[in-house]
């Protein structure tokens, strides 16, 4: 005779049972977030224009279904009982994380009114397209009023869901947890303080690299079997993700053998998708990296974007910009595109991969200015979150930082403040990561290269195999165990600095321009 063990009342069950029962649910929302990021992926790489009205319908379904399932009151319940079980302190280390995280955020977001909730949903959606318009006509007050409610929906969701922390790290711990501004300000204090004079004295050089080779012609065809080749050599496996094309590129997980990148083409610039694929392979490799056994439970999620990032500028910047790379990427190069590189060295292709050069716009600036871009938003957000500047202020605000910064003022608002959809889609407290990815990936590229000696002679070989198999073990196996900060601590065994990446920058842009 069988027995069927009762799952009815969690108050018998054993903490395993119960920890069995929070996997499968965490595990059943992972489906419909995969199903989510499927709908967003199509919409962003192939899906005709006029699908968008039905796509929102579809979006909105199943964030509706994720949202129900992540809140449910007895969710919340068995995961308070576990918290407070034996095996949330004498489990393995991925379970005893699992439990804390698990119940971490399902307080977090238990703590958020679905008015709030359902408001915010459609004020960004309106907001976006209220951007989209004001950059069009380069018109601030088309977009002002909404960035009003933005910040007031904002600053109400960061007192509901960590009214424990100040406005503006309750919202930077949705996407850097553990993350604290005053540390952060001081860190990019000291990196702008590094970075505007290297900046300048780059402008000032009388040696100045150029990237014209990398404005000749490279056929579309050719880049894409070229790309792919860098992709693969770096450890991208396609048999477990794919390359499509896209307007804004980004990467995305569709499930834990399905990992998508993106890139967009431009004949007439090989470094649009060149970079733009190591960038987004970088992010991919990662994905591919987390414990496949632990998928859609914290001890298989990414630490934060700030690691996340510093996957991306790993790859794109430490890697793909360097020397010993290019000893094994110019040949390979020159074989793609003959007819543009034939009567150039991998020494040409190294300089013009380190052209500093002030723009405007974020988006397309270098290694070196994109910080500054960074730490303007960085300060200008949290200005406002804070109530030391109003909406109405910002654009006077950014345009005599720019000058500050970088010499000159935005001739309009669409290539000053009006440039990114960050703050209209809600994302307040993200811009950070990207500075914080670039400082983490410093610290960690050296780390790595004190770990792996030949690690240069290896990069000129085009053997990128340790490099990878050090991350993975390091970085991508630890999961969402750790927050960024420990967990570059214990990686790289040194408290997180920023004096790693101003001493990488410096060391690599110094001589391309002749500064001593
Ligand atoms: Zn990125």
């Amino acid at each position: 005779m069988k027995h069927t063990a009762s799952s009815s009342d969690t108050s018998t069950q054993s903490p395993t049972a119960l920890f069995d029962q929070a996997c499968t649910t965490a595990r059943e929302a992972a489906v419909l977030a995969s199903v989510e990021a499927a709908l967003g992926w199509d919409e962003r790489t192939g899906m005709p224009p006029k699908a968008a009205d039905y796509r929102g319908e579809q979006a909105a379904a199943i964030a509706g279904l994720l949202h129900a399932k992540r809140t449910a009151p007895a969710r919340g319940e068995a995961l308070a009982e576990l918290a407070a079980s034996p095996l949330a302190t004498e489990g393995s280390p991925q379970v005893r994380a699992a439990i804390r995280l698990m119940a971490h955020d399902y307080e977090k977001q238990a703590r958020l009114p679905v008015r709030l909730v359902t408001e915010m949903a459609k004020t960004t959606v309106d907001a976006q397209q209220a951007w989209a318009v004001a950059r069009a006509k380069s018109s601030w007050a088309t977009l002002a009023p909404w960035l009003e409610k933005v910040f007031a929906l904002k600053r109400e969701q960061a007192a509901c869901q960590r009214p424990d922390l100040d406005p503006y790290d309750s919202l930077l711990d949705d996407y850097e947890p553990g993350g604290r501004w005053p540390v952060i300000a001081e860190r990019f204090t000291h990196l702008r303080d590094a970075i505007v004079p290297l900046v300048r004295a780059c402008g000032e050089a009388s040696r100045r690299p150029t990237d014209a080779i990398m404005r000749r012609h490279f056929p579309l065809h050719d880049q894409q079997r070229f790309v792919r080749t860098v992709a693969e050599r770096i450890g991208f496996d396609f048999q477990r993700g794919r390359l499509d094309t896209t307007d804004h590129p980004f990467c995305s997980t569709l499930g834990p053998d399905d990992c998508r990148i993106t890139t967009r083409w431009d004949e007439a610039y090989l470094p649009t998708a060149l970079f733009g694929v190591l960038h987004e392979a970088g992010h991919g490799l990662y994905e591919q990296g987390l414990p496949r056994e632990w998928f859609g439970l914290p001890p298989g999620e990414a630490a934060s974007l700030g690691i996340h990032e510093s996957q991306s500028r790993l790859w794109e910047n430490l890697v793909g910009r360097s020397p010993e790379f290019w000893e094994w990427c110019f040949p390979v190069a020159r074989e793609a595109f003959p007819a543009a590189l034939t009567d150039t060295t991998a020494a040409d292709v190294q300089a013009a991969l380190l052209v500093v050069e002030p723009s405007f716009i974020r988006v397309e600036a270098d290694e070196v200015t994109y910080n500054l871009h960074v730490m303007l938003r960085f300060d200008l957000e949290r200005a406002v979150v804070h109530g030391d500047l109003s909406v109405a202020d910002l654009p006077a605000a950014w345009n005599e930082r720019f000058e500050n910064d970088f010499g000159r003022r935005p001739p309009t608002d669409a290539e000053g403040v009006l440039q990114d959809i960050h703050w209209s889609a809600g994302l307040i407290g993200y811009f950070p990561t990207y500075t914080l990815g670039n400082v983490f990936a410093a610290q960690l590229m050296a780390a790595a290269t004190r770990a792996i000696p030949n690690l240069g002679q290896q990069m000129a070989a085009g053997q990128l195999g340790d490099l990878l198999g050090w991350l993975r073990k390091t970085v991508h196996a630890a999961g969402r165990m750790q927050e960024s900060e420990p967990l570059v601590e214990r990686v790289t065994g040194e408290p997180v600095s920023e004096r790693w990446l101003v001493e990488s920058l410096t060391r690599r842009y110094g001589p391309a321009y002749g500064l001593s």
